[in-house]
């Protein structure tokens, strides 16, 4: 295990030079200090654990202090927001400090988030809150353990510094961890700005760093780019069959690497609800849950337009075309096992549907009822959870229908069925309302709600000890928080 000063850097995004990335210095934030950091993402970087309480980890993450081999750099992209395109965005209050490389041989970019103003900072002041920095670390890590790709979180640092909303704020910094911090609107900028050289370098860079086994395919960058769609639309499946609800789903925060990217008023649906909005400033609900499918192939063509001096225009749209029965069957595959369900029926949507259609008309809480569903045989368990529905009816024409396709999956014992179910059934999930009641604690100085809400979450599959009321439905006032986009 290493000690913070001997991390091993390789900037190879820093290299590509100054069409690309502006060299910037954090702006460091007063009086900082540790609020939470993850074990699991310390290992990442083989970081001994240890390291995260002392002063000189708090300093490097508030940006006071840097190691000498660090490049910080803001990066330059554009990307469609909302539909309608922005030429220029960027890292307007983050910075790619460097690149470091584990034991492993694995590359994680170090981006610090809330780094202070940078040129592409527009109106903004380059902060981020600590409200916000608390929000994406424990999504980050809480995805991971689901086992959805996403992006990584290896600590939280606040401050006293004031920081201007709604009402006056805390500065607060995320360090996020991922592969690569590249995006779609990487590929639109230099697209838009007719910037052939400076695109391909990208291209080159992202193909050799990112997707090496492409290169041994006839069409390289065809090859690179059918892999992303097929990484896309796993992602959005796991996003869709785990009821992640991400918010802002902008080219600008869509990874080159199909991983979760970009948190802003993400959600996990508490009662199920295929048109959740989570991003209040998201009025005609482009980006609602169920509008992410869609939304998912949309941003996927908008990259295939700036793939276009690489890839034909046909085998583009042919891998386009790859996208929605792709998604289709990852997410079939991962609401049959939620259901406990070992083989495959062709009406096995239909009853994934028709459970969904019941469950929105009920409100049913999405995550504790799969959860319940697993813990006895499929007739205690349907019999138990009928007094969620309203349609009584509905429900029971449901059950009988699953009761039979459990009896003709295979005949295993109510332990082997609990066993499977609760491996891909949660118990706990990054419930708003639990967000919200450790980010008021760590308002007020105390952070070890929020610590404790991220080891509950870090094994979101195992019943813990004493953790009762994290496996709860929220209270009213915790029902429809509002969770605005940049903060
Ligand atoms: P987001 O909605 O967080 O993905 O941000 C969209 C764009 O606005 C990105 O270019 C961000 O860097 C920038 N941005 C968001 N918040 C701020 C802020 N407080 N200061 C400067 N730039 C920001
Ligand atoms: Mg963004």
């Amino acid at each position: 295990m290493k000690a913070l000063d001997e991390l091993t850097f390789d900037n190879r995004f820093a290299r590509l030079g100054d069409a690309f990335s502006t060299h910037v210095l954090p702006e460091p934030l007063d009086e900082p200090r540790l609020v939470v950091a993850s074990n699991a993402a310390m290992a990442l970087l083989d970081l001994d654990p240890a390291v995260a309480e002392t002063p000189v980890f708090a300093e490097l993450f508030s940006g006071h202090t840097l190691w000498a081999e660090a490049e910080p750099r803001a990066m330059v992209y554009s990307g469609h927001q909302f539909g309608g395109y922005t030429p220029q965005l960027g890292d307007g209050r983050g910075l790619l400090l460097g690149e470091v490389y584990n034991a492993a041989g694995e590359h994680w970019d170090l981006h610090l988030k809330g780094a202070g103003m940078t040129p592409y900072s527009r109106m903004g002041d380059g902060r981020a809150v600590l409200r916000s920095s608390i929000r994406e670390f424990l999504a980050s890590e809480a995805l991971h353990a689901l086992g959805i790709p996403s992006s990584r979180a290896l600590c939280v640092i606040g401050s006293s510094t004031p920081v201007w909303r709604e009402k006056q704020e805390r500065g607060a910094m995320v360090l996020r961890l991922a592969p690569s911090h590249i995006r779609f609107g990487h590929f639109e900028y230099f697209y838009y700005t007719k910037k052939p050289e400076q695109q391909a370098e990208l291209a080159k860079h992202v193909l050799n760093l990112h997707y090496p086994e492409c290169r041994e395919q006839p069409e390289p960058y065809l090859a690179m780019f059918r892999e992303i769609v097929e990484r896309n639309a796993e992602m959005i499946a796991k996003w869709q069959a785990y009821g992640f609800c991400h918010g802002v789903m902008n080219t600008d925060n869509m990874s080159i690497l199909g991983i979760t990217f970009d948190f802003g008023p993400f959600a996990f649906l508490d009662d199920f609800d295929a048109h959740f909005i989570c991003n209040h400033s998201d009025h005609e609900g482009r980006y609602s849950f169920s509008n992410q499918v869609p939304i998912g192939q949309w941003n996927l063509s908008a990259l295939a337009q700036a793939l276009t001096p690489f890839i034909s225009v046909d085998a583009l749209k042919e891998a386009l075309g790859l996208y929605l029965p792709l998604y289709q069957a990852h997410y079939l595959d991962l609401m049959r096992r939620r259901l406990g369900l070992t083989t495959a029926e062709d009406d096995d949507q239909k009853l994934v549907e028709q459970l969904l259609k019941l469950m929105q008309n009920s409100g049913v809480d999405y995550t504790l009822f799969f959860r319940r569903l697993g813990d006895e045989s499929a007739a205690l368990a349907v019999a138990r959870l009928r007094d969620d529905f309203v349609d009584l009816a509905g429900f029971d024409a449901w059950a009988e229908l699953y009761k039979a396709r459990v009896a003709r999956d295979g005949d295993y014992s109510e332990e082997q069925r609990r066993t499977r179910m609760h491996a891909v059934n949660p118990l706990y999930i990054l419930r708003n309302y639990l967000a919200q009641n450790a980010i008021a604690a760590a308002e007020s100085g105390d952070y070890s709600e929020v610590r404790r809400l991220h080891e509950v979450l870090s094994k979101p599959f195992e019943e813990q000890a004493g953790m009762e009321q994290y496996a709860q439905r929220p209270p009213d006032w915790g029902k429809h928080l509002e969770i605005s986009c940049s903060s």
